[in-house]
């Protein structure tokens, strides 16, 4: 199925239009990820979208285009947004939902969506179904991908990326040719700052923190399917779609 990588619409937002548009889908999938980090969120989401035709909205993706931008060509709560991403501290919600709500359009868009890193609070979950119903949609399903705090440090902290082509490997799990080199660009690899095992932990508390009642939230709403974030991609895709299968 053809995927549209490029997210014009979404990484740019105004005007920008989408260079494949989405095909439309006789059930488009719309989606909320949720996950901590390391539980292999951005995997799924790639198979996801390969596989139900929709398109992976991140907002995490939006503030990294963002910083491409000329610091001109920048709003200024986009920038305040920016200064607060640097800092590793969640942007205030009226930027996000601000953001979101200009890319109405892609929460309306034909071939379903897949949103990743929004919600993050529960005013977020609670603005996005405001917006969703003032459009007539609904979520289909809320995943939730879940791995023991153990499990995450040690693929956390096996993980190394390539500063040239951001490709990412495992020491272990997926491990390059050559040790410490990247397959594809030949950069020598580093390990991010916020995968040492000190910056772990801490990661592994805000998100628990911010993202423990959004659980709750969904699960009350009866949208929430969890899913074991154990075993190969492949294996976490197919529990995943047997979960949305059966839903
Ligand atoms: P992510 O790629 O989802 O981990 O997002 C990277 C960074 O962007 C986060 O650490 C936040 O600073 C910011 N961010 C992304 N999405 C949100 C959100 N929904 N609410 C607040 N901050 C966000």
């Amino acid at each position: 199925m053809e995927t549209n990588t490029e997210r014009a619409a979404w990484l740019k937002g105004g005007t920008a239009v989408c260079d494949v548009p989405a095909s439309p889908q006789t059930k488009p999938r719309r989606l909320v990820l949720l996950g901590a980090p390391g539980v292999g969120k951005g995997t799924q989401a790639e198979l996801l979208c390969a596989n139900l035709g929709t398109c992976h909205l991140s907002t995490g993706d939006i503030f990294r285009a963002a910083k491409c931008l000329n610091a001109c060509e920048r709003s200024p709560a986009l920038s305040a947004a920016l200064e607060y991403m640097r800092k590793g501290k969640l942007v205030p919600d009226e930027t996000v939902l601000a953001l979101v709500s200009e890319r109405l359009n892609c929460l309306r868009c034909h071939g379903g969506f897949l949103l990743d890193g929004f919600p993050r609070t529960v005013a977020q979950a609670e603005a996005l179904r405001k917006l969703l119903r003032s459009q007539r949609l609904r979520l289909d399903a809320v995943l939730s991908y879940e791995l023991s705090l153990a499990k995450v440090v040690a693929r956390l902290s096996g993980r190394r990326t390539c500063p040239g082509c951001k490709a990412v490997f495992h020491i272990k799990a997926r491990a390059p040719r050559q040790e410490g080199i990247c397959d594809h660009c030949g950069s020598k690899l580093y390990q991010r700052e916020d995968d040492r095992p000190e910056s772990i932990q801490v990661r592994m508390e805000a998100y628990e923190k911010s993202t423990a009642p959004l659980t709750d939230y969904y699960r009350n709403l009866k949208l929430l399917v969890t899913v074991p974030g154990e075993g190969s991609p492949e294996e976490i895709f197919a529990c995943t779609m047997k979960a949305l299968n059966d839903e």
